[in-house]
């Protein structure tokens, strides 16, 4: 008997049932059923025929055959094992376009598992989505491209400009590794079972050349002390790494507050700290 390919495959609802799998809360499962869904966030991403996607979390598999529909080769990080027989029967549809890694995304060597330049593609689980995030913008594995499903509140936190409520750390170190936008906005009702709260897909795309490492650890370290206490003036706040001084020296005024610093003048308090 031949496989069917992609396109011959059952909808995700009926596939679900058919392996008897309900969601799991406690491994944040939110799924998207929709493949018009799935397709407008594959869409986004930009991937196309040759490349290599990384995708945390692909659960029923939904955006992961949007994925491969694109002509991109997939390797996916599930945790939970009751999925790997369904996704399984997925990579048979696509040519074997799809690996499947069973692990902990935050354990996982991605650049080994990549082997090579590859794009991250992710409806992430919620309770992991912002250590992931800050392990690819810091750690050693440098994504061509991220296209990452968050809680609509970390979204705006990644993407924040100076002047929006959600500006903090999130934005300031995204926005020094990265460019970040808000590319789609999607309510509670369109996941199953729907979570609590609404999502949107952020775009991040490194920006050339990479910054530094030095600056980005130096950075880390800024801003968890300014915004750590958000309200109060950078000369007492960044007191520990040097306070009005340092301001001075980073040519930031030492009686502004970190939310209305932008991130230019934050690379500037971590140059400053370099020494
Ligand atoms: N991509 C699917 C979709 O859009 O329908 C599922 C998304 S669901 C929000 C998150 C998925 O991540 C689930 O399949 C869950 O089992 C998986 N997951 C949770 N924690 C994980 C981790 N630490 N590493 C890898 N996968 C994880």
């Amino acid at each position: 008997m031949t496989s069917p390919t992609l396109a011959d495959l059952p909808p995700l609802r009926e596939v679900l049932a058919e392996h008897d799998l309900l969601a799991n809360k406690s491994f944040g499962q939110h799924f998207l059923l929709d493949l018009n869904i799935t397709r407008k966030i594959a869409r986004l991403s930009g991937v196309g025929e040759g490349d290599v996607v990384i995708e945390v979390g692909p659960g029923p598999g939904g955006l992961t055959r949007a994925l491969l529909e694109t002509g991109a080769r997939v390797v996916a990080v599930e945790m939970d094992k009751r999925f790997i027989p369904l996704l399984e029967e997925l990579s048979a549809a696509a040519d074997g376009r799809l690996t499947i890694i069973q692990g902990d995304a935050l354990k996982v060597d991605m650049a080994a598992i990549a082997g090579g330049p590859a794009h991250m593609v992710s409806n992430l689980p919620y309770n992991v989505g912002t250590p992931l995030l800050i392990n690819w913008l810091t750690g050693p594995f440098r994504p061509l491209s991220m296209t990452l499903m968050f809680q609509k509140e970390v979204a705006d936190r990644i993407a924040a400009d100076v002047d929006d409520d959600a500006y903090g750390r999130l934005a300031v170190v995204s926005q020094t590794v990265c460019s970040a936008k808000v590319v789609m906005d999607l309510p509670a009702r369109a996941f199953t079972p729907p979570p609590k709260v609404a999502s949107a897909v952020v775009r991040l795309v490194p920006l050339e050349p990479a910054p530094d490492k030095a600056l980005v650890a130096a950075l880390e370290k800024v801003t968890a002390a300014a915004f750590g206490q958000r309200r109060k003036m950078l000369r007492s706040s960044l007191k520990g790494l040097g306070g009005g001084a340092l301001c001075e020296k980073a040519g930031i005024d030492p009686d502004a507050r970190a939310e209305t610093i932008d991130v230019a003048g934050f690379q500037a308090l971590a140059r400053a700290v370099m020494g």
